[in-house]
């Protein structure tokens, strides 16, 4: 692995790359080159802590598959030649087609100053809209919903309101997975508070479960329902506050008409949830003062995400629980600066700093660029922008550190239509992404630890990222490459930008430009500040302004009051016979499209291939074996995953992780299978509802293989993920290779001479390559699925005085325990070590087994996969 050179000592505050907590993070080059990576105790998001990602963000830094230097077709050039092409190009596909062909596609990635640039450049000077981000999949719907309730896109609470609330409701968010270091805040808010209770909405158990005090396993897309049910009970009970309704809100005698059909018992046929137990929900709603509402990606990724978000901010409307400390409806983002991207505009339905497309924001935003031809409407939304692109209608495309042809619904169809695209241009971090592939421009942009800028989190505090490595190779800032390309269409004075800093002070300056209060979103009393040393600071920041949003019931409305919407929830849904229900999200330990986490052993130990959860019942039903391998098919495509047979999932409905690319796996790109149905008012897609197939992938041989160098895999099935010293992967096979010496010797190489053992009973066979003691390839293979010891067998490329029949028995001696399937991340804890501590050594606790074994000690992340282990034994025990 390539060492990073260190930028210099000492220590840089930054901030976490991931999550939309916004971790504060300490970044400490060290002589060797490696960069210690610890939580900022300063920070007010996580006050030291820090999840199992980001804890090993310093295994993420090296240069490995990086790109380096700018490429036209293939061939390395220099930037002026590139940013040339790219600023050519584009302008000539103004010039014969107008500004509407030609797109920017951006990512919750981007810092708000690389954002800044690209939206000014888009709207103002090219004169189109055309620029949409990765933030639609993500956080479309809970903008629009907030739009339509508080007219303007507000988040009214912060994370000290999760700690002193009495009731956090949890809506289809998995926060224990994908928002570790919020989701310990509550729990710790919770221990420290005995009365404080937790109700987790979601249709999968999950690691969020284990904090609940109640869980609601809801239908698909029963939000909506669960919510307008919700506010009848409200109304039915004389839970609403009369006074509040009547000087700060409208609507909602509309709101209750359509909310009147649905009684409890309509809710729990909508959301196949018991009916006493949504009573229990509501019981609980009503008489808690101080609630928050938290939700994420299972409301907002639907084509019925804007409702739902409404129909939960209805609820804290109609109590006037919103603006108040330990109160409010949460939206929670999933990346880095999806917040800093709504701030600058960077949707295609946003104009600028939180302006629409009106003409009074249109003729400020104008008159504040000096722009000549700002866009004078909404631009296409993601899901549309591509589709468009598919029917040649966009001619010019430029990616920006994401990966559309993995993430997108129906990415297949995204792949084709960049294959066909006259020019794409995608700038990135990596040389090899899915979507990379397709460029026929690729810029090396700056990765994280090299990027200057600002980013804005969930609770909207806004704060440094600070490099702390040199820029490598000829990589460069993306707020660089844009004003470049943008002086080379002839915008250089509206691009003369020196650093980020200035690029800053112009983005603080439009948000108080002619505002006097009327827009939410205003950073003038940052004007002047000293950006390098800036502090995380909550906006809104305007003198003479102090306290929380909404605190004066006043809202950014025409009239200042909030609107409660009417919700009509959406039928159920039918699936067709034969078909499953198909959720997708994230993994504990990896993030997108593992561009980053997939560089890290100990984060890919924890899942090491693409996997979708079937029920057990499911399972049988449709043949198919523990840890086998199955066939998702859609009308859109295919993935070919593992099977993770569990009762976390409910009957008729699956779960795959959105992770996996062909860079890591031979089909396991879930994006491909979604269809692109999206939500009419956000356009957000509808990610977490597939209709899929499953059936059983038949393989005439199953294989593990451990190997020093990365192989080139083309077996029926192989997923590969980094292992330390080397690469481990599992591999399928549709039918015995027919040469097999030949196989091995696409492995081992020619002339290498493998020690091999073979049962020709069972028909398992294994073979080991060694070299002075020390492990260069081993592979595993049998008709059934390889029973090897994964976490053992990886760990053997980094040991050294090895003997091939050691290596060749695919399992520890008995001197010698087998940890299992890493659990614990940071403390290197596997299952089996767990397990152990619970049966054999007696812990009964989660404390206990962290005391014995150090597992969930360290972030907390893995505290509620302990816990399900402690259940699983005491169930055993009570039988
Ligand atoms: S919770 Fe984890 S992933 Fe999210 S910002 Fe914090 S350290 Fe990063």
């Amino acid at each position: 692995m390539t060492v990073v050179p260190a930028a210099g000592s000492g220590t840089v505050s930054t901030t976490c790359p991931y999550c939309g907590v916004g971790c504060g993070v300490l970044a400490t080059p060290q002589p060797d080159g490696t960069v210690a990576i610890a939580g900022d105790p300063e920070h007010p998001a996580n006050f030291g802590r820090l999840c199992s990602k980001g804890a090993a963000l310093g295994e993420t830094l090296s240069l490995e598959g990086r790109l380096l230097h700018p490429e036209i077709h293939d061939a390395r050039v220099g930037w002026d030649e590139a940013l040339d092409h790219v600023a050519k190009r584009f302008s000539a596909t103004i010039a014969e087609h107008g500004p509407d062909a030609v797109a920017f596609y951006g990512s919750g990635q981007l810092l708000t100053e690389d954002y800044y640039v690209l939206n000014k450049l888009m709207k103002g000077f090219i004169g189109a809209a055309n620029l949409d981000t990765n933030s639609r999949l993500c956080m479309a719907s809970s903008v629009a919903g907030h739009k339509r309730a508080f007219g303007s896109d507000t988040v009214p609470v912060d994370y000290t309101d999760l700690e002193a609330a009495d009731l956090v409701v949890l809506v289809g968010a998995n926060l224990g997975w994908c928002h570790p270091v919020l989701y310990q805040r509550i729990v710790a808010a919770r221990a420290r508070r005995p009365d404080m209770r937790v109700v987790l909405i979601d249709p999968r158990r999950t690691a969020t479960t284990d904090g609940a005090d109640l869980h609601l396993p809801i239908a698909p897309d029963g939000d909506s329902a669960l919510f307008v049910g919700l506010l009848r009970h409200l109304a039915a009970t004389a839970a609403l506050d009369a006074g509040y309704v009547g000087r700060h809100t409208r609507g909602l005698a509309e709101a209750l008409a359509a909310a009147a059909p649905w009684d409890v018992a309509r809710v729990a046929t909508a959301t196949g949830l018991d009916a006493e137990d949504i009573a229990a929900f509501y019981r609980l709603f009503a008489a808690t003062e101080r609630v928050v509402t938290v939700y994420s990606q299972g409301v907002n990724q639907s084509a019925s995400g804007t409702d739902k978000v409404n129909a939960i901010i209805n609820c804290h409307l109609a109590t006037g629980r919103i603006g108040r400390p330990g109160m409010g409806p949460f939206s929670v983002t999933g990346q880095p600066n999806a917040m800093g991207g709504r701030e600058v505009g960077g949707l295609a339905n946003m104009l600028a700093a939180h302006m629409d497309f009106t003409a009074e924001a249109i003729d400020r935003v104008g008159r504040f660029w000096g722009a000549p031809a700002l866009a004078r409407q909404p631009g296409l939304k993601a899901v549309d922008l591509f589709k468009a692109l598919g029917r040649g209608e966009i001619k010019a495309i430029w990616i920006m550190a994401t990966n559309p042809v993995v993430s997108l619904p129906e990415a297949d169809a995204v792949r084709a239509a960049l294959a066909a695209c006259p020019f794409v241009v995608v700038s990135d971090m990596n040389r090899h992404t899915d979507t990379m592939e397709l460029a026929h421009v690729r810029l090396p942009a700056a990765g994280w630890g090299e990027k200057d800028g600002t980013v804005t989190n969930s609770e909207r505090r806004i704060s440094r990222q600070r490099p702390f490595l040199p820029l490598p190779g000829e990589a460069r800032p993306d707020w660089w490459i844009v004003t470049e390309v943008a002086a080379r269409m002839g915008h250089g004075a509206a691009f003369a930008y020196r650093g980020p800093a200035d690029i800053f002070a112009e983005h603080v300056a439009l948000s108080g430009f002619e505002n006097n209060g009327s827009r939410d979103f205003d950073l003038s009393g940052l004007a002047g500040a000293d950006y390098e040393a800036l502090a995380p600071v909550q906006w809104p920041v305007r003198s003479g302004t102090a306290g929380r949003m909404f605190g004066d019931g006043r809202f950014f409305t025409p009239d200042g009051r909030a609107r409660l919407v009417p919700i009509a929830p959406p039928p159920p849904f039918v699936p067709v016979p034969g078909r499953l229900r198909l959720n997708t999200g994230r993994v504990r330990d990896h993030w997108h499209t593992l561009t980053r986490t997939g560089k890290s052993a100990r984060l890919s130990a924890h899942f090491a291939e693409p996997f979708v959860e079937i029920h057990p019942a499911d399972a049988a039903a449709h043949g198919i074996r523990r840890a086998s391998l199955v066939r998702l098919t859609s009308r859109h495509g295919e993935a070919l995953v593992r099977a993770l047979v569990t009762e976390r999932q409910q009957r008729g409905q699956l779960f795959a992780p959105m992770h996996w690319t062909e860079q890591f796996a031979s089909s396991g790109r879930i994006g491909a299978l979604i269809a692109g149905r999206t939500d009419p008012v956000s356009g957000q897609p509808a990610l977490k509802m597939a209709e899929v197939s499953i059936e059983p992938a038949r393989m005439a041989l199953y294989g593990f293989l451990v190997m020093r160098e990365r192989p080139v895999l083309a077996t029926d099935y192989w997923a590969i993920a980094p292992a330390t010293g080397g690469w481990r992967a599992e591999l399928g096979f549709g039918s015995e290779p027919p040469d097999w010496p030949a196989f091995l010797a696409t492995l081992f190489g020619t002339a290498a001479e493998p020690q091999s053992i073979a049962d020709a009973r069972t028909g398992r066979r294994a073979y080991a390559l060694l070299d002075a003691g020390r492990l260069r390839a081993a592979l595993w293979v049998s008709p059934d699925p390889v029973l090897v010891a994964r976490s053992w067998a990886a760990g053997l490329l980094s040991e050294a005085g090895l003997t091939a029949s050691a290596v060749l028995a695919g399992r520890p001696g008995a001197d010698r325990p087998d940890g299992g399937a890493i659990v614990c991340s940071c403390m290197g804890v596997g299952i089996n070590t767990i397990v152990d501590a619970v049966t054999r050594q007696g812990c009964t606790s989660v404390d206990a087994v962290g005391a014995l074994t150090r597992a969930g000690t360290n972030c907390g992340s893995c505290r509620a996969e302990i816990r399900s282990v402690l259940d699983a034994n005491r169930l055993v025990a009570a039988e």
